[in-house]
């Protein structure tokens, strides 16, 4: 039978949840363009630059010289990043349950974010915290463990995504 609750409830307790949000940031995989500038050769999975010269390329250069838009490397990497609001759970005792008997090392936090930024969750290769120290901040790193645990009443309308992170810096 399914308890039913007035809905103000969920209204206080998602402005109770708001008040616990920081700042993360999730770093996505980085993304490689193959440079426009010079031939590259492909070698199994890896490629590099011939530093040949690709005609069409806005930076001739001469044989044997690296090509000036790649430094030689042969592609251009960007990194994306977006920063989301999650609550976060440094200590064990305060963690939201899953459900599930959770068997993690003890440099393992609980996040608890919306469950519209589980894509973005998903998609990161780390998640950035920063943590406000005596007289500055420290930026720890964080990988993501698992699956992602969806949380939330039936009847509250805003439903949430619980992840565990493991510390890498
Ligand atoms: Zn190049």
């Amino acid at each position: 039978m399914a308890i039913s609750l007035p809905s103000g409830v969920f209204s206080k307790y998602n402005e109770a949840i708001v008040l616990f949000e920081r700042t993360c940031k999730l770093v996505y995989p980085e993304k490689r363009t193959e440079c426009p500038n010079c031939i590259i050769s492909t070698i199994g999975r890896s490629s590099r630059s011939t530093s040949i010269y690709r005609s069409g390329g806005d930076y001739p250069f001469p044989r044997g010289m690296p090509c000036p838009l790649c430094g030689g490397v042969g592609y251009k990497a960007t990194l994306s990043s977006d920063e989301i609001p999650m609550r976060v759970y440094w200590n064990r005792k305060n963690w939201v349950d899953v459900g599930i008997p959770i068997d993690v090392p003890d440099n393992v936090i609980q996040t608890v974010a919306d469950m519209t930024h589980m894509p973005k969750i998903t998609r990161c290769q780390y998640m950035e915290l920063q943590e406000h120290k005596i007289a500055s901040y420290e930026t720890f790193r964080f990988q993501r463990m698992g699956s992602s645990y969806p949380q939330g009443f039936k009847q509250n309308p805003v439903k949430y995504v619980v992840n565990f992170w493991e510390r890498r810096g």
